[in-house]
């Protein structure tokens, strides 16, 4: 055996593993934390070549760092990737580690009071690879998630129509499902104004409201009918948020649109008469029943006209039903032109029509309908049929139910029949 001829104290109280070898691979120095870790005394291995212990090492490499560290003078590193090891060792220390084998950094040094061997330390970074393990366990989480962002955003982009404008309303970004609805691409929209989907038929009071909402920081929500790049009509349900800045002031528009054109079309079509395209009875049975049911004040001031066309049977029965049908539209359009928007004018059946005029006392509503009459009879119909038109007028009562008042303008109506027609009785 020989002789130990360093001083040991140092190395054997240090929590690493150290060892001397020369080029042969005798190990001439053991420490403490070897022996225990290996198992494997001083006495037993001293004196002896690693190879008889450690037979799979790669020697050859071994060699050339030891080499390397006698040449230069210099520690050189053993590298000990990831799941291999350089000894064996038995962990007799619990760790948080997971991990087989203990993950071993290994530096070969020159030996300084002997020429021709080097000093082996072996250092425990199992807890360091174990962090290394989870940082990579994070970023592939971290990436995963962000794969299944950009999936995400592809299926938001193809299904959700969205867009996002300035504060002055330039158009910035657009979902591909938005620019194929307005039969835009991205490129021809992006820069330009979102006023461009104006359809014309939305109120400029809807427009002040929309800005006026979203220029105090809040969201807007509303039914807006636009128009695609063809001129095609398209209604929408938006909702447009205001997205802030770190700060808290504007920074710029997010608007979010769904598709309500059917939706639209069958709501009006529910409402609307299909010859003469006024409101059907249904829809002014509707209004009528809201307003005296709710009685609110500047509801309930209105006066309830009906118009039933004079000897209209014998239009048919000379012209034809169809010059008939004609005559009905034709009627239908002079009384919308004749009235204010705002009035209600539905066919009430057959040649019947009624209209609420709002807000008027009955004197002005006779004085109203007298015009109205009046453009009746001079409306064309086909070459040279004229027609004219009898009405009934009365003023609804606050509170009263309203069959009461339809029974009233009924006999208004009836009067004006029997007292010769092409006339306005007021009941
Ligand atoms: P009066 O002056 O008493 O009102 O005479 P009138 O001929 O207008 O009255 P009557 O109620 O006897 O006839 C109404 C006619 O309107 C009967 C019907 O053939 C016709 N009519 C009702 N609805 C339509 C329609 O949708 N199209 C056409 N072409 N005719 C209709
Ligand atoms: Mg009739
Ligand atoms: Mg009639």
């Amino acid at each position: 055996m020989i002789e130990l001829k360093y001083p040991d104290v140092l190395l054997d109280s240090l929590e690493n593993g150290h060892m001397i070898i020369d080029e042969n691979f005798i190990v001439l120095y053991w420490n403490r934390w070897l022996a225990i870790n290996t198992q494997i005394s001083k006495y037993e291995i001293i004196g002896k070549s690693l190879q008889e212990f450690y037979p799979d090492l790669n020697y050859t490499v071994l060699l050339r760092k030891i080499r390397t560290a006698l040449t230069l003078q210099t520690p050189s590193f053993y590298d000990t990737s990831s799941n291999t090891k350089f000894i064996t060792i038995n962990r007799n220390k619990v760790t948080t580690s997971a991990l087989a084998f203990m993950q071993q950094q290994v530096t070969i040094s020159p030996c300084l009071n002997n020429p021709t061997s080097v000093l082996i330390s072996i250092y425990d970074i199992s807890e360091l690879y174990e962090t290394k393990l989870s940082l990579k366990k994070e970023i592939d989480k971290v990436n995963k998630l962000n794969d299944k962002l950009e999936a995400d955003q592809e299926i938001i982009d193809k299904n959700i129509m969205t867009m996002k404008t300035t504060l002055d309303g330039v158009i910035i970004d657009a979902s591909t499902l938005f620019c194929d609805f307005f039969e835009f691409t991205k490129e021809e929209l992006i820069g330009q104004k979102a006023s461009k989907f104006k359809s014309g038929e939305v109120s400029d009071a809807t427009y002040k409201e929309l800005w006026k909402t979203i220029e105090s920081k809040k969201t807007w929500s509303g039914e807006v009918k636009n128009k695609t790049a063809s001129g095609g009509a398209k209604w929408v349900q938006s909702r447009i948020t205001p997205i802030l800045d770190e700060n808290g002031a504007l920074f710029e528009f997010s608007a979010v649109y769904h598709d309500i054109t059917n939706e639209k079309l069958f709501a009006e079509l529910y409402i609307t008469d299909s010859l003469t395209k006024l409101y059907n009875r249904a829809h002014f049975d509707e209004v009528i029943g809201s307003i005296t049911k709710h009685q609110r004040k500047a509801e309930t001031d209105f006066v309830l006209v009906i118009t039933d066309i004079d000897h209209f049977k014998s239009i048919n029965d000379n012209y034809g039903h169809q010059v008939g049908d004609e005559a009905l539209i034709s009627v239908a359009k002079t009384l919308k032109n004749s009235l204010r928007e705002n009035d209600l004018i539905a066919r009430w059946g057959g040649e019947e029509f009624v209209i609420m005029l709002k807000n008027v006392n009955i004197d002005e509503a006779k004085t109203i309908i007298e015009k109205v009459r009046m453009n009746v009879q001079n409306t064309k119909v086909v070459e040279k049929i004229n027609l004219t038109a009898s009405f009934g007028l009365t003023k609804y009562n606050i509170g009263e139910e309203p069959h009461n008042t339809f029974k009233r303008v009924d006999d208004a109506l009836y009067e004006a029949k029997k007292s010769g027609r092409n006339r306005i009785v007021v009941k």
